[in-house]
């Protein structure tokens, strides 16, 4: 069979491992002149390794992108230090990534709400029953059960953070079960960074006989109506398939094939997604002089922006020349300024916020900046998400869809990416 995924990111890469190996006719069409998707990296002159657009790790229950690796045979290039992940609370940073550090942590105070806390977490990680807990809102529940208090300080800013003010009420319980079940604080990632690994991956592919068609947008698919299968629209010109395989976003999806069934096309269309904008620096000095990686910041705080990322004090600054690599960025509505904002602008809006994180800070220290948007970073799983959640196998035979929004009830990630991509593989092999 002739299968052509739509598609190079941990998705299509995965769902083409599978597919080759059952011995058909792959092609991925990438419309990037690179491969990694969402996950990809950028390198510097006199960097050794890669820097992530949007700042990635993987986490040590990661089993699916585990498992592939091992497969592709990489294992010994992944490594997992143990970075420090930091929670604001009145104008200071505290440790918060362990047990210990999460009963010392003082925006809890010493009494009910930190045994509130603690209680709640430990059920999340032990129940298996999310399907009841889609039935709610996080606020809902983490209210009733974590209690008022808990709920402003710890989950109501992880939800405006990730959501907006839009979202952050309408967002299920099975969403943050899912973050709290299956995360670690272990945290890892890819000697060389993700980038290496894609193209370790992409090569990897290749030598087994997979072509890989980078810069090569796929812009329409349809049955062809005369010999069965499918026709693509490239650049190029029109590329034939038995069976297609699309890992795009769910709006990109339904544009490239309109002839889906209204139902379908329905359904992709209703699924809400957030954006993101991350602004990479390269610094001359550390912006962190106590080594934090993660920092959790309230957007009741007053930053402009949600995440602060010190790459380098997770990886070493040697790995980049010396610099000094920190990441700022938002989830955020396609329609929000950030998306408009010229990439100095919106440095003039963050440089400020960077001298609360460190008093010594100075405009001086930036080397250089980069500035990533994409306008679908996270689906938004509302009440009862498991019923909205499209098929695989669309109705059209032949052509299945993998994405970011059907990994559902975990959240999103490249080891889920894996996962769907090759939960596809299997269905396309099935049928
Ligand atoms: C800010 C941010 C932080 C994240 N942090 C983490 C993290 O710490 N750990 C983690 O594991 N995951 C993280 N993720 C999630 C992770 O990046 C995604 O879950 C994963 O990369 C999705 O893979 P995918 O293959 O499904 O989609 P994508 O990576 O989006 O791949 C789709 C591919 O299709 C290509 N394409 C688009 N249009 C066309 C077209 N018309 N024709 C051909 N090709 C096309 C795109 O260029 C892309 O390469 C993060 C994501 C964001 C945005």
């Amino acid at each position: 069979m002739k299968i052509a995924i739509i598609g190079a990111g941990y998705s299509g890469m995965s769902a083409a491992w599978d597919l080759k190996k059952a011995g058909h006719d792959i092609t991925i069409y990438e419309s990037a002149d690179y491969v990694g998707g969402l996950a990809s990296g950028f390198k510097e002159p006199g960097w050794a390794w890669s820097v992530e657009k949007f700042y990635h790790h993987w986490f040590s229950s990661d089993e699916h992108m585990l498992g592939i690796i091992r497969e592709l045979g990489l294992e010994d290039k992944v490594i997992f230090p143990r970075p420090l992940t930091v929670m604001y609370h009145e104008g200071k940073f505290y440790p918060f990534d362990s047990i210990v550090n999460a009963i010392l942590f003082p925006g809890l105070g010493w009494g009910l709400n930190k045994i509130r806390f603690g209680l709640v977490g430990l059920f999340l990680r032990i129940t298996t029953n999310w399907r009841a807990l889609e039935k709610t809102t996080v606020e809902a529940w983490m209210r009733k059960w974590a209690g008022e208090k808990v709920y402003k300080l710890m989950w109501e800013p992880l939800l405006v953070g990730k959501f907006g003010e839009k979202y952050s009420k309408q967002v299920n319980m099975a969403w943050m079960w899912a973050r709290i079940h299956a995360r670690t604080t272990r945290l890892g990632t890819f000697k060389g960074g993700f980038q290496a690994f894609a193209d370790q991956f992409a090569e990897k592919l290749r030598a087994t006989g997979v072509e890989i068609r980078l810069g090569t947008p796929v812009t329409h698919i349809q049955q062809d109506a005369g010999q069965g299968g499918f026709e693509l629209s490239t650049p190029e010109g029109t590329e034939k398939a038995d069976k297609v395989l699309v890992t795009l976003s769910p709006a990109v999806a339904a544009k490239m094939v309109p002839a889906l069934p209204k139902e379908y096309l329905e359904g992709l269309l209703r699924l809400k997604s957030m954006g993101a904008v991350v602004m990479t620096l390269a610094l001359k000095e550390k912006l962190s002089e106590q080594g934090y990686y993660w920092y959790n910041i309230p957007k009741s705080a007053g930053f402009p922006f949600l995440a602060v990322v010190e790459h380098t004090n997770f990886v070493s600054p040697e790995n980049f020349g010396g610099d000094h690599i920190v990441y700022v960025g938002d989830y955020l509505e396609p329609e929000h300024e950030y998306f408009r904002l010229s990439q100095d602008e919106l440095l003039e809006r963050f440089l400020p916020s960077l001298q609360k994180l460190n008093p010594r800070f100075e405009r001086n220290w930036v080397k250089k900046t980069w500035l990533w948007r994409t306008a679908y970073a996270q689906p938004v799983p509302l009440v009862n998400h498991s019923q909205n959640i499209p098929a695989i196998q669309t109705p059209i035979n032949g052509l299945y869809f993998a994405s970011m929004s059907q990994v559902y009830p975990w959240d999103r990630g490249t080891n889920f990416a894996v996962e769907i991509g090759r939960t596809a593989a299997g269905l396309m092999l099935k049928e």
